[in-house]
Parts: structure tokens; C-alpha cells; sequence
């Protein structure tokens, strides 16, 4: 569905709320209506996965086996305590134990830990976009380079906006990799509504530990879901966690020889708030790909994953215009693609559902396979070709691109307003 940044932000503070009448009803020992809440509360994070295309699966879950067992007229506590279950695991949405001592900091660090991504993206994975590529590697060697004067600044907080799917993830993904650093990777929207109360100290942590572990690049997504909403207001939590998210980025930029590179990116940069936008003076603009970049993109998913094309340019798109003067399947299909506005990510799932098909053009059985045992499926030796035009025709009937034609020009305006020339 479409990404509906309002619509999100009502789910957010519907779970919001649940969750914490659902926390007040179950502490005053009201079970019935505790476990109402609790029930409202996973409807409402599965309805806020829907939307936001996030899995918080394990999490609806434990919200519902909450329910369940207050609905019975069980004790949480008792309950978890009887059946040796892990403390976190006690329904609370996953939140830190509510009583605590010297536990408490270890579970936290623990939790900022729990942030860390492995990636193994290097900027070969990237097609495309070359002027962002050089702003984040300027970025990364200055930074890296010890022995600078205090006037030339070490750290630098970079806004990456464009619309979904457009690469911002895989560039910060990029520069992570590329300098061996540990990578928070951090979703602001889901961390705000797992973390009802403590989305702050964990903002603070998070810093705190990103500094500890240096190199590090903090990556900050969704940064929009701490907009105000449309009557200016705010509600407290978000309000909150937006100032400590203030205090850190200006804290960041004092910081001493610890290097913390911080990413941010957002789908909707024109709903910022002003506080954050002026937190990262260099804004750039991840747009969809041009035929350069898409060609490349194809590339990538197809003939570095290690499957080649068959056939002349010409026959892999409908209309002979996007072949006129181009020397590879790659460019042709890629011409059709920065004419329909696929993304990156449209087109990488174009790529996937053409060698899809060309896996099941070679291997037409392969669904009866399944009732072969695992041990014999594991040893079977798939037959592979090359991918031809009706694989890649067919590839985009059943794919189209996910980003409506006006929604485009709005970056490009944003851009013109706020973003960056270098
Ligand atoms: P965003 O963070 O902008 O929403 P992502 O970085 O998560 O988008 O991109 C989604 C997927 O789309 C990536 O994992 C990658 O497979 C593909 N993709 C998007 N842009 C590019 C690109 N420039 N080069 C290669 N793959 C891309």
C-alpha cells in the first residue's frame, strides 16, 4: 500500500496509547481490561507492519500470548517466573524490566548492541548515483584521518532524502562497510513505538555506545516519524525523544577523537521538523536512477549474481525506441525502466522475477522436487541458462513501478529549497 506518513503516525500513537493503558490496567491489577489492551495493541503493530512494511511479527506475538494469559486470569509475572521464561519476554512490548538495578544498563547496552548491522556492502553493490557516493567517501576520509586541526570538523551529519527504494539504505550500508565501522542501524518509527517511554535514554545509549565502539556509523531511518503532526502538535514521547536526539547530534559534533559518522533518511523530507533539518547541513538528494544508473543496477542483479542475457537489445522491450543505439539488453531494459520511473528497488524485483522466470523455463518441475526427501533436494543440481527476451517481457507485465509519476517532482523541489551543492 501506499506509504501514508499520516496515517502511520495515527497507528503509532493508537499503539502507543494501548500499550500503556494496557501497562497501567495490568501494574493496578486489572487483567480483563489489561488484556483488552493488550489485544488492541497487537492489532494495532500488525495494522503499523502493514503500513510501514516493517516485520514486527515475534513482537504482535508476545503482545497476543499476553493477552491470552491475563485473559485467563493469570499473573504476567507469576506466569513467566513459573514457566522460566526470559524477563523480556513478559509482554511488555519487549521494553527493558520495569524494576531493575545494575541489570537495567546492561540490558540497555545489550539492546544498542542488538542495533549493530553486519553488512558486507561495499560501493560496488551500488549502481549509480555518483555524486552521492563521493560526498560520503569525502565524508568517511576526513573523518578517518586523525591528525587534523579542531577547526576542521571530524564529524559530519548527512540527510539522505528520495523517494523509497532509491538506494539510501544501501549507500549507508556502503559506507559502513567500506570502513570496517560498527553500523547502528536504526529504525526511528519502530524504535519509538517498541520502546514506549524509553525511546530517549535509548537515543542516549545509542550515542553513548556508538562513540564507545568508534569507528562507527550511526544510521538513523525513518527521521521523519518525529514530525509534528499536521495541527503542529507532538505528543510527548515523540517530543521528547526529539530533543535528546538534538542534544546528541550538537554533542556528536563537539565530540573529541571518537569518529561518528551520522546518517539520516527520509521517504518525506518535507515533513521534517525544522530542529532536525538545520541538524544536517548537508542534505542529499537520492534520486531515482537515470539510464546510466539504471543500467548498472541491472547489472548487478543479473550478470555479477552470475546470470547472463541472450539475445539482441532490441528484443527485450516492446518498443523499439528504447533500444535506437544501444549495445546491450542491460541498457535497453534499462531505458524502459527510467521511462516508467522504476526505483532501484523496482528494479532490482523486475531482475529477480526475470531470472525467475528463466529458472523455470530449465527447470520445469521443480514444484514436484518437493516431494523428493530435503537431503536429495539439497544435492539436486538446478539447471541454469542464460536470460532471454520473453524472460525479461514477461518480467515486466507482472511488475510496475511503486512510486506515482508526482510524487517525484515534490523531491526535486525540496531539493531546490533545502538540499546541498557541492
Ligand atoms: P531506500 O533506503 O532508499 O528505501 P534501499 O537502499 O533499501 O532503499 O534499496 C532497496 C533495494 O533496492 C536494495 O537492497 C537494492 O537491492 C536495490 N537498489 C536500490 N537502489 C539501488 C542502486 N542504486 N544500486 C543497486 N541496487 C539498488
Amino acid at each position: 500500500m501506499k506509504y501514508d506518513a499520516y496515517r502511520i503516525e495515527i497507528l503509532r500513537e493508537q499503539y502507543e496509547d494501548s500499550f500503556k493503558s494496557a501497562q497501567e490496567h495490568r501494574r493496578a491489577g486489572r487483567k480483563k481490561a489489561a488484556a483488552r489492551a493488550y489485544a488492541d495493541a497487537a492489532e494495532t503493530l500488525s495494522k503499523l507492519d502493514d503500513a510501514t512494511n516493517e516485520d514486527r511479527a515475534h513482537q504482535v506475538k508476545r503482545l497476543e500470548r499476553a493477552a491470552d494469559i491475563l485473559r485467563r486470569g493469570e499473573d504476567l509475572e507469576d506466569h513467566f517466573k513459573r514457566n522460566q521464561e526470559p524477563e523480556d519476554d513478559r509482554g511488555d512490548g519487549g521494553g527493558p524490566p520495569s524494576v531493575g538495578g545494575d541489570s537495567e544498563d546492561d540490558e540497555m547496552r545489550a539492546q544498542m548492541e542488538s542495533f549493530i548491522a553486519e553488512t558486507e556492502t561495499t560501493w560496488a553493490d551500488i549502481g549509480g548515483l555518483d555524486d552521492v557516493q563521493h560526498d560520503l567517501k569525502r565524508a568517511v576520509a576526513l573523518g578517518s584521518i586523525a591528525n587534523k586541526p579542531d577547526a576542521v570538523s571530524a564529524t559530519e551529519r548527512i540527510l539522505l532524502f528520495g523517494p523509497p527504494g532509491t538506494g539510501k539504505t544501501l549507500l549507508a550500508s556502503a559506507v559502513a562497510g567500506s570502513l570496517d565501522a560498527n553500523f547502528f542501524k536504526v529504525e526511528l518509527g519502530n524504535l519509538l513505538s517498541k520502546w514506549y517511554g524509553e525511546s530517549s535514554k535509548q537515543i542516549s545509549a545509542l550515542f553513548e555506545t556508538a562513540a564507545e565502539l568508534s569507528p562507527s556509523v550511526v544510521f538513523l531511518d525513518e527521521v521523519d516519524s518525529l514530525a509534528q503532526s499536521r495541527d503542529g502538535d507532538m505528543n510527548e514521547t515523540s517530543r521528547r525523544v526529539l530533543d535528546t536526539l538534538l542534544a546528541e547530534l550538537d554533542g556528536v559534533e563537539k565530540g573529541s577523537d571518537d569518529f561518528v559518522l551520522t546518517l539520516a533518511a527520509t521517504n518525506t523530507p518535507w515533513i521534517l521538523d525544522s530542529a532536525i533539518r538545520s541538524r544536517f547541513p548537508k542534505r542529499i538528494h537520492v534520486p531515482l536512477p537515470n539510464v546510466d544508473a539504471a543500467t548498472e543496477i541491472i547489472r548487478i542483479h543479473t550478470v555479477d549474481g552470475g546470470v547472463a542475457f541472450e539475445g539482441h537489445p532490441s528484443a527485450f522491450v516492446d518498443d523499439s525506441k528504447h533500444a535506437r543505439g544501444v549495445d546491450s539488453p542491460e541498457r535497453a531494459i534499462a531505458q524502459r525502466c527510467v521511462e516508467d520511473g522504476y526505483t532501484g528497488r523496482d528494479m532490482e524485483a523486475l531482475c529477480s522475477a526475470a531470472v525467475n522466470n528463466m529458472v523455470t523455463r530449465h527447470n520445469p518441475d521443480l514444484a514436484h522436487l518437493v516431494d523428493e526427501s530435503v537431503k536429495r533436494l539439497r544435492s539436486h543440481t538446478l539447471n541454469l541458462g542464460r536470460i532471454k527476451p520473453q524472460d525479461v517481457t514477461h518480467a515486466f507485465a507482472t511488475t510496475s513501478p511503486s512510486l506515482p509519476e508526482e510524487d517525484v517532482a515534490r523531491f526535486y523541489d525540496w531539493d531546490d529549497e533545502y538540499g546541498s551543492r557541492t
